[in-house]
């Protein structure tokens, strides 16, 4: 999850990342105890020294983050992007304190999370007085548990997830799905299964970088299975099939690489033909 905007290979600049959901993005923990194997945010911080793999899980609270004030700012604020929201109380009381101070200065604030039930559940008990400023974006990846155990080891599992999500529809909120990185080789049934519960985007992306080094033999066949989710021209089966279902939307790390501008159109720069490994 990371904030940049670039210039696109055709001399445009063109929205991406977290900046295509929102304007500013606001986090109060490093670390992120769902320990994606694909998180950006842990890559950033192994590049800059400040985490390694292994401590990565091991959580600690931004105090400056959560005792500093929030004025109200233009546009709309992802809240948090490079960590998760949990039950663990003292997380959970960070989280909840910027939270509050968040949309009490006014805010538009994109609650965005791989969520599980008690948290939301509480989110819903605290701030539903605020849910006109509050979207909900939950990250539904796979309905594959097994696939879900092993790319986000101790996120919450399918079923949760989708529990979440129509309980916030239910609660009347705005709700909305990040299915980036899809897991599943045809994301369509978890396309499916959301759509019913989502009153915004259901918005599909691939994995921006997939390690090529280092990895154990065991886990091969996972990375081979998810280099052929993201060839080009399954992509492009993938855009055909779901580009005319309501909501659906397609991050930039799938327009670029099939040559598609924002509106979804052909932009007559070449698709590219891999993911970046490294
Ligand atoms: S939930 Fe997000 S921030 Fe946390 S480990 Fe996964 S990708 Fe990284």
């Amino acid at each position: 999850m990371a904030l940049r905007r670039q210039l696109h290979r055709s001399g445009r600049k063109t929205t991406s990342g977290t900046k295509e959901w929102a304007d500013r993005n606001v986090n109060c923990i490093e670390g992120c105890h769902n320990n994606c194997r694909y998180c950006y945010a842990k890559m950033n911080a192994k590049r800059f020294g400040r985490m390694t793999d292994k401590t990565w899980a091991n959580m600690h609270i931004r105090k400056t983050a959560v005792l500093k004030t929030y004025r109200k700012t233009p546009g709309r604020i992802m809240f948090p992007s490079s960590h998760d929201i949990f039950e663990f109380p003292e997380f959970k009381e960070a989280c909840f304190i910027v939270l509050r101070k968040l949309l009490e200065s006014g805010n538009e604030v994109l609650v965005t999370t791989k969520p599980r039930l008690p948290v939301v559940r509480d989110i819903d008990t605290h701030f539903s007085t605020h849910r006109e400023h509050l979207q909900f974006r939950f990250t539904i990846t796979s309905v594959d548990d097994e696939v879900l155990a092993f790319w986000e080891p101790n996120a919450s599992p399918f079923e949760e997830r989708i529990e979440c999500l129509r309980y916030a529809f239910s609660r009347n909120y705005k709700t909305s799905v990040s299915i980036e990185p899809f897991l599943d080789h045809n994301p369509k049934t978890l396309v499916k299964a959301v759509i019913p519960y989502s009153t915004e985007s259901v918005w599909l992306g691939v994995m921006n970088y997939i390690p090529r080094n280092g990895i154990p033999l065991r886990d091969g066949v996972h990375y081979s299975e998810i280099r052929r989710n993201y060839e080009t021209r399954h992509l492009g089966e993938i855009y055909e099939d779901l580009r005319s279902l309501p909501k659906v939307r397609f991050k930039d790390s799938i327009r670029n690489r099939l040559g598609l501008d924002e509106n979804g159109e052909r932009d007559g720069v070449e698709p590219r033909s891999s993911v970046p490994v490294g």
